[in-house]
């Protein structure tokens, strides 16, 4: 057993040492020194852990690197503000989402057509250009952009969703490190307009920012790149002109991407001054449009975690509960988190996790 993995487990589930010393029965002193490896683990005690915290044995065993990911992943939109718990508890869902993924990728390629490139937002002069660079480099088609999500995966950006434990957090994106792929985690309860509007963004922070740039600028040149990315200026300006709410309705259809973010988009472009802006905000704030807005446009497909597990289902002969195993989940936690449907007739009883939709 590895005592880095029983904290960080035991982080994944939210829980203190006294919590969990509660739960599984063993004494809070013990436990603080089998985490620091100090004290033996013999089976039962394992038992009892894994028990508690809801993990097969095995994911106990594990010895992949566990990385920090410094302040820059959490600093956008106001979630500093969270409780440590809280912060402590996505890190590490997020390394256990990593560890997952390379073991599903270990036995399979991904074909990617592209790379995200490092491009330097001075030597190009503004985010926007940087945008037309990726927009060029990846041979988006003019207009739209079809699938986000897709477009990602083409670069070798994997794209999960998952609940991120505060509605606070829309994203947390990971550079590819030691044999970890870029990664995009984005929050399962995001409308799709915001979704893809926030994935451009992360991408935009792929491209241009290191993990140590945890600046307002940084955030600002994010949005930017995600505003040229997905609406670019040469082929949207005409459209914005004398920008009225039932217009943004029509345009949001098309371009698939929020209302308030065309609105916006046709101020930042100069096609609607800043007092046209304001009314049209106060007037989609009155409406209760800045909460939830009319017009759904699709979701995004990411379709690559989808394929690791069918690949492994079908082609390479796993059964559900062996699939489960690789990935070191119980079954109900694998179906809920891989949304593999799982075999008929499996007991999935006697689990306290939910589905969160
Ligand atoms: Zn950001």
């Amino acid at each position: 057993m590895n005592p880095q993995m029983l904290t960080l487990l035991r982080e994944s589930r939210g829980l203190s040492g006294a919590q969990l010393a509660k739960l599984s029965g063993i004494p809070q002193p013990t436990l603080s020194k089998m985490e620091n490896g100090l004290a033996m683990i013999d089976e039962g005690r394992l038992q009892k852990l894994a028990d508690a915290l809801e993990y097969p044995t095995d994911a106990f065993s594990w010895t992949d690197p566990i990385y920090g990911f410094g302040s820059a992943a959490f600093y956008h939109r106001k979630q500093q503000a969270l409780p440590q718990t809280t912060l402590r508890k996505i890190q590490a869902q997020v390394n256990l989402t990593r560890m997952r993924l390379n073991r599903l990728l270990s036995s399979i390629e991904i074909d990617t057509q592209y790379v995200v490139p490092s491009l330097d937002v001075e030597e190009y002069g503004t985010p926007a250009e940087v945008a037309r660079a990726v927009r060029a480099l990846w041979r988006v088609p003019m207009g739209p952009v079809r699938d986000m999500a897709a477009a990602l995966e083409l670069a070798g950006i994997i794209v999960v969703r998952s609940n991120l434990e505060s509605p606070r957090i829309a994203a947390i994106s990971l550079d590819n490190v030691g044999t970890y792929p870029a990664l995009i985690i984005m929050n399962g309860a995001l409308p799709a307009d915001r979704e893809r509007f926030t994935l451009a963004h992360e991408l935009g922070h792929l491209v241009m920012h290191s993990v140590l740039v945890t600046t307002d600028e940084a955030e600002r040149e994010a949005d930017e790149f995600a505003a040229e990315f997905l609406m670019p200026a040469a082929e949207i300006r005409a459209d914005l002109r004398g920008m009225t709410l039932a217009r943004a309705a029509q345009l949001k259809v098309v371009w698939r991407v929020a209302m308030s973010a065309l609105v916006r988009r046709a101020r930042d472009l100069s096609m609607i001054d800043d007092t046209r802006y304001r009314s049209l905000m106060v007037s989609m704030s009155q409406k209760g449009w800045r909460k939830s807005e009319p017009v759904e446009v699709p979701h995004d497909h990411p379709t690559v975690i989808s394929s690791l597990i069918q690949v492994h289902l079908m082609d390479h002969g796993y059964s559900f509960d062996e699939l489960a195993q690789v990935v070191a989940l119980n079954e109900a936690e694998f179906a809920l988190r891989f949304e593999v449907e799982p075999p008929r007739g499996a007991g999935l009883k006697g689990s306290h996790l939910r589905a969160v939709k």
